[in-house]
């Protein structure tokens, strides 16, 4: 087969074998399968200390300065021991973890929108779901179809649902390279590795993609060389006019167009994705691998080796993930691999480090005889 038909049969084979079903939401309460009652240390601003928080620094021109401490935000803050409830979900080690006045609320949101899925007792929650102020919060259950979408879940311990915003939105507000002073955040990472969802709502494709994200920095912690590799990948696409990239945010530093594209490659495959990138840069799984082969390759073949490790429990995506990382080789390495060897020639030496960065990754066989040669 010459190299032009393997490439345009491409599309057609990464064509979702199955779509995903709806799964109505009486059979999603039925996998959670319980709770236990705890309680947990939660930080709240402190309104005797509003802030700013800064330290005084003297500069070069012996001028008196201040920058931001986060050092004094973090003490400015109050802990307080709350009641909260652990909710265990089955084929997931997941823990959901929310305070107790906050799951009361929610346990009156589950109970219309079980009746809601009766037919005999639709048109009554349906009213009431209507006027309830927390009828699109999401509920433990709704967790459930994004993190059976993973590769796995295991790398989640907790998920911490509050119904406050983040205590944090207001140091970074405060930081001077922050442009965006009305910022809130909807999600975050805890130092001690829980996931913070603040007044979260259902959202089932934000939920998922955040999932994704947050998963795919996971995946880069654990196979550092390969973030190295997609970074020089990065360089070097962008290299050619036109470049691809998914979301102004992917700009940001490595790690993000790191996490931002793993948005695109664990999609589902009938999906345009990311749903946070720029309207006009959505892209179905198989066009970005089109835009961008050389970041495909390298995200896939990092999944791929995650996914042989046998190190997880299996995911019930877990096939259906082996078998996009195999196609993405088999129709994507060689062009990856030319498009690469094509700046080891360059005159740029920063190419050609690059070029040589990420082939390494690739054919590390290669790179192991022409050490030894
Ligand atoms: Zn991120």
């Amino acid at each position: 087969m010459s190299e032009k038909s393997i490439l345009s049969s491409a599309p057609r084979s990464f064509a979702p074998s199955r779509r995903a079903k709806t799964v109505r939401f009486a059979e999603l309460c039925k996998r959670v399968l319980g709770f236990e009652r705890s309680k947990e240390i939660f930080y709240h601003p402190n309104p005797d200390k509003p802030g700013p928080w800064l330290k005084s620094k003297i500069n070069k021109s012996g001028k008196k300065v201040f920058e931001d401490d986060y050092g004094s935000f973090r003490d400015s803050l109050l802990a307080v021991e709350e009641a909260v409830r652990i909710y265990t979900l089955e084929g997931h080690s997941t823990k959901i973890v929310i305070k107790e006045s906050y799951a009361k609320i929610l346990d009156e949101v589950r109970r219309l929108r079980v009746e809601l899925d009766d037919d005999s007792l639709s048109a009554v929650a349906r009213k009431q779901l209507d006027a309830h102020p927390f009828a699109q919060r999401a509920l433990p259950e709704d967790f459930i179809p994004s993190m059976d979408a993973l590769p796995h879940s295991d790398y989640f311990k907790r998920f911490v649902l509050q119904n406050e915003n983040n205590v944090e939105d207001q140091w970074v507000r405060q930081k001077k390279s922050n442009y965006n002073r009305d910022f809130i955040s909807s999600a975050a990472v805890d130092p001690n590795g829980d996931l913070l969802f603040f007044k979260r709502d259902v959202e089932p494709v934000y939920l998922r993609t955040d999932l994704f994200h947050e998963w795919a920095h996971r995946l880069a912690a654990q196979y550092r060389n390969a973030e190295t590799a997609f970074f020089n990948a990065v360089l070097l696409e962008q290299r050619v006019d036109g470049w691809y990239f998914p979301s102004p945010y992917a700009l940001t530093d490595k790690g993000e167009h790191w996490a931002v594209y793993g948005e695109c490659m664990l999609a589902p495959a009938d999906e345009a994705a990311p749903q946070g990138a720029l309207r006009e840069n959505r892209k179905y799984f198989h066009e970005v691998c089109e835009a961008s082969p050389l970041r495909a390759v390298i995200w896939m073949r990092t999944l791929h080796t995650l996914l042989k490790s046998g190190a997880l429990r299996r995911g019930t995506m877990h096939r259906e993930l082996v078998w996009r990382c195999m196609r993405t080789e088999k129709f994507y390495l060689q062009r990856a691999v030319e498009f690469a060897e094509s700046y080891l020639t360059s005159e740029d030496p920063k190419a050609v480090e690059q070029a040589k960065a990420v082939l390494d990754y690739l054919l590390p066989s290669q790179a192991k005889q022409a050490e030894a040669a």
